[in-house]
């Protein structure tokens, strides 16, 4: 996919690589898997495998062909540090990070361990952001290998949340988004849950973004929290339009 994005806090998302296994509770309803099943049966080519993972190297370049600076989610079909994903790709993934440096980038995976093993092996630019998902207590490991990466800007995806956090160690960490899960069989999370993340994020000086309640039809819920939203960023960084100028790439 090379196109504009609904999630709410990216502009653009790039799959050069589709396809996943699922690792952890927060992968259950993998919307990646669901959305994969779609493009499949739509006849979309790089999802003639399903969900089975796949490397696009046709799809590596694709952020230098755009002109226009955007923030890109990075693989958002995929986790690009499943380690099926051979590390000579990886690192063509980062080498065009690097080159395409008027973007921003957003990294999220739950192979946080692979990400510790790798990282010295990666060239980290300040545009590359790094961030691991963690969706109950059991996965807070992930962050502390995010913590000994070289990322310039380090980021958590508490999404979806499954349980309480009350004891997140934020030290290193620049950006918390929290969301609940949507769709079928949506899981509930509980508000004291969010309140408790973002007054963290509030003491510790971390940019909180609340990205939704979810629930089975995520609209209805919205993402409103104590009276108004939450949609902090990393400081010192740039805002992007949103608006894409250039036209829909097919892939
Ligand atoms: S790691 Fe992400 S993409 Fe892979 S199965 Fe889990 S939720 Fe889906």
């Amino acid at each position: 996919m090379g196109t504009g994005s609904d999630i709410e806090w990216t502009d653009a998302t790039w799959n050069p690589v589709t396809g996943c296994t699922k690792v952890s509770p927060g992968c259950k309803h993998c919307y990646a898997e669901r959305m994969a099943k779609r493009l499949t049966a739509m006849g979309q080519a790089n999802y003639v495998n399903g969900f089975k993972l796949t490397v696009h190297p046709h799809m590596l370049e694709i952020p230098l062909r755009w002109r226009t600076p955007r923030r890109i989610f990075v693989n958002s079909m995929s986790d690009v540090f499943h380690k099926d994903v051979p590390v000579a790709f990886i690192k063509d993934v980062f080498d065009v990070m690097n080159r395409a440096h008027w973007h921003e980038y957003q990294v999220l995976t739950k192979r946080s361990e692979r990400l510790a093993e790798l990282n010295r092996e990666l060239a980290w630019r300040p545009q590359i952001w790094m961030g691991v998902s963690v969706e109950s207590e059991k996965y807070t490991f992930r962050i502390d290998h995010l913590r000994e990466t070289h990322a310039h800007v380090k980021f958590l995806s508490l999404e979806p949340l499954l349980g309480p956090l009350p004891r997140l160690n934020l030290r290193g960490i620049d950006w918390v988004i929290v969301g609940g899960e949507s769709g079928p069989g949506a899981r509930p999370m509980d508000p004291a849950w969010v309140t408790e993340i973002r007054d963290q994020c509030l003491n510790a000086g971390v940019a909180f973004f609340f990205k939704q309640w979810g629930g089975v039809i995520k609209r209805r819920t919205g993402r409103g929290l104590e009276g108004r939203t939450w949609d902090e960023m990393p400081r010192g960084l740039n805002e992007f339009p949103a608006a894409l100028s250039l036209p829909q790439l097919t892939v």
